[in-house]
């Protein structure tokens, strides 16, 4: 791939907030634009212009935080702030939040007057470790998770695990999801470890991190538009946004990391169904997501849902539901395709798993 652009670069640690000031001082924009939401304008953006000092003269967009607001309405404000404000293409945007404020930041800037350039410097445990990760941005449109969007990489990435301080322990679980999704993709050494621990220290926790980071990376590196190799991200997802949407209509709402942790579970099932994922793994991986996140029976009710929202992923091709799966720890399987009554066996197995 011959685009730099694609190979967006990603710091690390202490060095990050230096790396940020010389990006700016290279790149020299005619503005910055900080775009955070409620919560991470309250906890990290005092940090950041104190590390960062010539971002004290940005412009701020301060969106109201929450999935429910990943939305086209919050991207027109942020889109009539920009023309208000005269922000040109040659101004930077830098989103300062966790996945739902690196998805509309990546949005806001990839369409407005075509295209401008964007950095993120994520919040979350789920945004460090994913989210930011890969150029993917997305906005939820009736109902349906990340229905519009498109793949644009952000300039540079800069991460400083700092942050993860103030966020809440439950955001901390939900992020650590898409880690242990990474794991279980890429590494058999790396899930003897992760399979006994319900919450890394900060020492681990920063192994992971480093190692999520670089997974993840690596896979878009090689097929950066998701034509083959990267679709194995998506092992979890196909009915972790099934779920996920059936539970953003609900006031009892699952984080989106809780709701992978699920679909998890349920596509370790149908590896099981189909033939090609080891009982074993899948038994001991869901026993131990169930124990983390405290998942449930699947209900009649959800499991209409979640048949009515996998046929309409996106990444399905006419009838046919495509899921990414896994053979074992460090063996992802990119491309499978089921058939509903697939997916009816596998909600089966799962809840008689999770009764035990
Ligand atoms: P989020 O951005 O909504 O953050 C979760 C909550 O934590 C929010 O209330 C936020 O304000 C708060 N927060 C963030 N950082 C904080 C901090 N340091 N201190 C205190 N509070 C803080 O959601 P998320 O879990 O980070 O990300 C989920 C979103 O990411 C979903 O919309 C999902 O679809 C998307 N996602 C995108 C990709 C991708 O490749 N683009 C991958 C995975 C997930």
């Amino acid at each position: 791939m011959t685009d730099n652009s694609l190979l967006h670069r990603v710091f690390f640690e202490e060095a990050t907030f230096q790396r940020l000031s010389l990006f700016l001082k290279k790149r020299k924009p005619s503005t910055v634009v900080i775009i955070c939401d409620t919560n991470t304008k309250k906890h990290c953006l005092g940090k950041l212009l104190s590390k960062v000092s010539v971002l004290r003269k940005a412009e701020i967009i301060t969106i109201p935080n929450g999935e429910k607001n990943k939305n086209l309405d919050t991207a027109k404000k942020c889109w009539e702030t920009l023309l208000q404000k005269r922000v040109g293409k040659d101004a930077l945007i830098v989103a300062l939040g966790g996945g739902m404020v690196t998805d509309v930041a990546g949005f806001v800037s990839t369409v407005y007057k075509r295209g401008m350039p964007f950095v993120f410097v994520p919040t979350s445990l789920l945004a460090i470790a994913d989210a930011a990760i890969g150029g993917k941005n997305g906005l939820d449109f009736q109902g349906y998770k990340n229905i519009l969007g498109t793949i644009t990489m952000p300039k540079a990435v800069f991460i400083y695990p700092g942050f993860l301080r103030t966020l809440p322990e439950r955001q901390l679980r939900n992020g650590y999801a898409e880690v242990i999704k990474s794991v279980l993709l890429g590494s058999r050494q790396l899930w003897k470890r992760v399979q006994n621990t319900i919450c890394p220290d900060s020492y681990f926790l920063k192994e992971l991190i480093a190692y999520s980071v670089k997974y993840k990376l690596g896979v878009v590196r090689k097929d950066p538009y998701e034509s083959g190799l990267r679709k194995q991200l998506n092992f979890g997802h196909t009915i972790g946004h099934a779920i996920e949407r059936y539970f953003l209509k609900k006031k009892d709402f699952l984080l989106h990391g809780e709701a992978i942790a699920w679909g998890m579970c349920i596509e370790l099932c149908l590896g099981i169904i189909l033939k090609v994922t080891g009982k074993d793994l899948a038994h001991k991986a869901i026993l131990f997501l169930v124990a983390i996140y405290k998942l449930g029976n699947v209900d009649n009710a959800l499991e209409r849902d979640i048949l009515e929202g996998v046929v309409q992923d996106k990444k399905n091709q006419g009838t046919k539901v495509f899921f990414s799966l896994i053979k074992s720890a460090g063996r992802p399987l990119p491309v499978r395709t089921a058939i509903p009554e697939d997916i009816c066996e596998a909600i089966k197995m799962y809840n008689l798993i999770f009764r035990g």
